[in-house]
């Protein structure tokens, strides 16, 4: 993976840029210890680190719209950060990059039961948004794994999906409207309080553009009533073709769970090990789980157990109890975690059409064998979103690089079999420079025309997204415009 030279002209500036965003920020909101900034120096995507010349934490929209207004005038780029939780690299800095955290920014501003929405500054976590309004009966549907970390900010960013996606849909099915800070510090007002708004949809823009296009500082929020109940069921099968059949057969069936997860072996060995989840032991494990009433609970549940039987289960097991759904559900969530104790790993985020999931299952297989390196996949079933979590030896000179070869070749794969490159961990530099494989050179301009509108001296969160071939040079020639 490669990332641009730093520009020393803009590395030899730092005093007067620390000078100046210590006149438009409190003294403890500006970072630009060498010691301090490490703290900064990666996301999730562990593999690639760089510490940024300075790290930035407002507290407030006029904070940032100062903070951006003044790099766009030093045209110094800013990588936006929320908790730092991307596994696509896409908080990574660049050594000439300021750091703008919205950590700070995390108070609830507004809350609406009558029109189910509430307004949060986007650093509050995605967890105690729910935390928020789950005492009045409410919660905000999106969840990834990460939920009890990652940031609205970050959530929006990479449009994040979670678990109960399937029924919910993601976060831009969640999200009504954002207040978001250009490059050059206009605060725009995109959306707002309402389920539509008129003219294009901006805000479809906004979700899922990775911060290339703005700072979002505020969001309005989709909050829903809780469901009466929930109960998941734990499936176990003797293969991943036999688990896939299943997951399609419940599908086919028009029964909505509102989840149906997937953990091969390997994920289920590392997940008992460390949630004591009382998972059964065997080649592929489905979690279905459905909500409702209680007698909805039941007739949902009786028809999934139904098809679930017709593929011969070694194990079939129904929640009994309010702790056993929630330790089935520790267990799942601590995936990437559990795994973590045993390797280094990439975890990989591809979508496919769930009717191909038995055969992408088995080439991944293949490949493993071929690269030589253990792959374990736990996914979102039900929607198609795959992730493989390809384990490596950082401490072993070139195994970060057939990991990468190994990464890429099963993204390409999900982009033959008619799915795509990411489902839920967006772009970021994991998979920039596979975006010529999914896209067109005419699909990519039409992209990178959307950020000249946004960014006009692409200084926002660079090198990440656009293949550098096209991005770098682009870059250079509106920074020569000026
Ligand atoms: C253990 C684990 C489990 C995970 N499970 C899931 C899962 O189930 N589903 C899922 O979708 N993801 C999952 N993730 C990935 C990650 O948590 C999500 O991508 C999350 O949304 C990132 O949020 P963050 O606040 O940490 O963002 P960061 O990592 O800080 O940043 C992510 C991106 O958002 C941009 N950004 C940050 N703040 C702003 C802002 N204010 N304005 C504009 N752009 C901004 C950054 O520049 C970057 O491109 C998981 C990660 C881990 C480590």
């Amino acid at each position: 993976m490669h990332m641009p030279v730093p520009d020393s002209a803009i590395i030899a500036r730092k005093a007067r840029l620390v000078e100046r965003l210590h006149k438009v920020l409190p003294q403890d909101a500006v970072i630009d210890d060498l010691v301090e900034t490490r703290a900064y120096e990666c996301d999730a995507l562990t593999a690639y680190r760089c510490p940024p010349m300075v790290a930035v934490l407002p507290s407030t929209t006029q904070e940032v719209s100062d903070v951006l207004r003044l790099c766009h005038e030093e045209g110094v780029p800013v990588v936006p950060r929320g908790s730092g939780t991307s596994l696509a690299g896409g908080a990574l800095p660049t050594a000439d990059c300021v750091i703008l955290g919205v950590a700070r920014m995390n108070e609830v501003l507004e809350t609406d039961y009558d029109n189910r929405f509430v307004r949060v500054q986007t650093g509050r976590t995605n967890l105690s948004v729910t935390g928020a309004v789950e005492s009045d009966g409410f919660f905000y549907a999106p969840d990834p794994s990460s939920q009890l970390a990652c940031a609205i900010a970050g959530n929006i960013a990479m449009n994040s999906g979670g678990a109960h996606c399937l029924k919910y849909g993601v976060t831009t099915n969640n999200l009504m409207g954002v207040t978001l800070v250009q490059m050059d510090g206009t605060v725009v007002e995109i959306g707002g309080a309402h389920l539509d708004s008129g003219g294009l949809d901006l805000l479809g823009v906004i979700c899922g553009s990775e911060g290339q296009l703005g700072v979002v500082t505020e969001a309005t929020l989709r909050i829903l009533h809780k469901p009466e109940g929930a109960r998941p069921v734990l499936m176990g099968f003797d293969s991943a073709e036999i688990a896939g059949a299943c997951v399609a057969d419940i599908i086919k069936a028009g029964v909505l769970p509102v989840a149906i997860e997937f953990m091969d072996r390997m994920l289920i060995e590392v997940c008992e090990d460390f949630a004591k989840a009382d998972y059964p032991l065997c080649e592929a494990l489905l979690i279905v789980e459905v909500e409702g009433s209680a007698p909805e609970i039941d007739a949902q549940l009786a028809l999934i157990m139904d098809i679930a039987r017709r593929h011969d289960p070694v194990a079939l097991r129904e929640s009994a109890s309010a702790e056993e759904s929630a330790r089935i559900w520790a267990g799942r969530k601590a995936a990437f975690s559990a795994i973590g104790r045993v390797s280094d790993y990439m975890c990989l985020d591809g979508t496919i059409p769930v009717s191909e999931l038995p055969y992408v299952l088995r080439r991944i297989g293949e490949m493993s064998k071929q690269y030589g390196l253990a792959v374990g996949n736990v996914f979102h079933a039900g929607d198609g979103n795959m992730h493989p979590l390809i384990c490596y030896d950082a401490n072993k000179p070139g195994d970060l690089e057939i990991c990468e070869a190994f990464g890429a070749e099963v993204l390409k794969l999900c982009v033959d079999v008619g799915g795509c490159l990411t489902g839920e961990h967006g772009v970021g530099i994991e998979k920039r420079d596979l975006m010529g494989y999914q896209y067109a050179p005419a699909d990519l301009e039409a992209q990178m025309a959307v950020k000249d509108v946004f960014d006009d001296k692409w200084l926002l969160n660079p090198a990440k997204v656009f293949p550098l071939d096209s991005s770098e040079p682009r870059r250079a020639t509106q920074m020569a415009a000026e």
